[in-house]
């Protein structure tokens, strides 16, 4: 479904007021399956090329979705090949607007979720045990020398998962993210298990505290703002009695999860921005929520669909201002901040899609279709 959307939004909000010069690249699973995934290491490429990218929510295939596009293999996440290739941090922050109230009723602020990018169950290597065995974890060194430890002595069937990941790649998740509290002037959270994992989830905490001493503790005290970890467990119980108002660290699966339950506590999947920064500065902003499958069968139908299309409006609008910020074109930057504030007040005027109809506190919504609601904000434009 967001792949129509994306359209409607290119041909209704964008291409009549901008002078688009992207490069394209068809992420679309026939275009994937047809280039055996070649376009996906493109995609990502060129987004190192350039520095700026959009993206339109992707199918990652299960069993189904290899049946019905008929593919040669199960591939694999896009987001998961292009993350692993530009490494970095996803922020996520929900959309606040007028009449959509957080069903946590003491969240007053936003919290923003910054969500590691590399590696763990992301970049993972599998085996389906088939029966009594002996499973080792073994690390090889240059010099041909053995690590292993004993993960589990098989008497039947079972599956077994290796999963990694990097000093350099936490170092820099940490850096982006005690960067990032300091440039919105926010606390930052993080949390991991180190209790249960304590070399892997106790090396990320190792990690955020070395850095925090040498490097931030004098400019975090300075401006007033606080750095603080806990256990994951801790951080949703706090979370939820929480004002609101930080950042919230998690790593790669952690901020998978706990982004969606954010997004939807705050209002909708669709109400939250969602923007991969990459160490080496590049950008790519999405929509954090997936391709709404089940409304695009409605659409296939030729039923009426209520998609909410912010998070993909603003993904293109967050695109757009970072590309007139590194360009220096004020128009540019002009036309992103417009079309979100059009946007927003669309909805505050009462015209929203189904998922906000169904929990505004505004007066008599008017609930749109897809499409209906993207040239409402259209309309709106014209007025901001
Ligand atoms: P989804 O697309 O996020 O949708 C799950 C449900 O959330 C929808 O059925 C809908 O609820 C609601 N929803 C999500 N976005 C919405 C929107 N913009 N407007 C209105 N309602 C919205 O997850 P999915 O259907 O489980 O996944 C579909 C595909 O997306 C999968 O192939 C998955 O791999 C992929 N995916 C991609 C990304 C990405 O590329 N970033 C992320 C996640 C998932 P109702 O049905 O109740 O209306
Ligand atoms: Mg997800």
């Amino acid at each position: 479904m967001t792949r129509i959307m994306w359209q409607m939004i290119k041909d209704d909000l964008i291409c009549p007021f901008v002078d688009l010069k992207t490069e394209y690249y068809d992420l679309g699973l026939k275009n994937r399956e047809k280039t055996q995934d070649q376009v996906t290491v493109d995609s990502a490429e060129a987004t190192k090329k350039y520095g700026v990218a959009v993206k339109c929510a992707t199918i990652t295939p299960n069993a189904a979705r290899v049946k019905e596009y008929d593919l040669s293999q199960m591939w694999k996440s896009p987001n998961g090949t292009i993350r692993a290739m530009l490494d970095g941090t996803v922020f996520r922050a929900p959309i606040i607007v007028k009449g959509i109230e957080p069903v946590v009723r003491n969240w007053k602020k936003p919290i923003t979720i910054a969500r590691h990018a590399y590696g763990d169950v992301y970049k993972n290597a599998e085996i389906r045990v088939p029966g009594p065995g002996r499973a080792e974890l073994v690390y090889t060194a240059e010099d041909g020398s053995e690590t292993r430890a004993l993960i589990h002595h098989f008497e039947g069937p079972g599956v077994i998962q290796g999963i990694h990941n990097l000093d350099s790649s936490i170092s820099s998740f940490a850096r982006s993210c005690f960067e990032y509290a300091l440039a919105t002037h926010q606390d930052l959270w993080f949390a991991t298990k180190d209790t249960i994992s304590k070399k892997y989830d106790h090396r990320f905490k190792d990690i955020f505290a070395q850095m925090y001493q040498d490097e931030y503790k004098a400019k975090f005290e300075e401006a007033g703002i606080t750095y603080f970890y806990t256990l994951i467990d801790d951080a949703v119980a706090r979370v939820m009695k929480s004002e609101g108002g930080f950042i919230w660290a998690c790593k790669n699966y952690d901020g998978d999860v706990m982004s969606d339950m954010l997004s939807s506590a705050f209002g909708s999947l669709a109400m939250m921005t969602s923007v991969l920064v990459s160490p080496h500065g590049y950008y790519e902003y999405e929509a954090a929520h997936g391709t709404v499958q089940r409304h695009y069968y409605k659409y296939l139908k030729g039923e009426e669909t209520s998609t909410n299309s912010v998070a993909t409006i603003f993904a293109w609008t967050g695109a757009l201002r970072k590309r007139g910020q590194l360009d220096d074109l004020p128009d540019l930057v002009n036309f992103a901040d417009k079309l979100e504030v059009a946007t927003i007040h669309t909805i505050e005027s009462g015209r929203m899609t189904g998922d906000l109809a169904r929990i505004t506190t505004l007066p008599n919504p008017v609930k749109l279709n897809t499409e209906d609601f993207i040239l409402a904000i259209a309309d709106q434009l014209k007025n901001e």
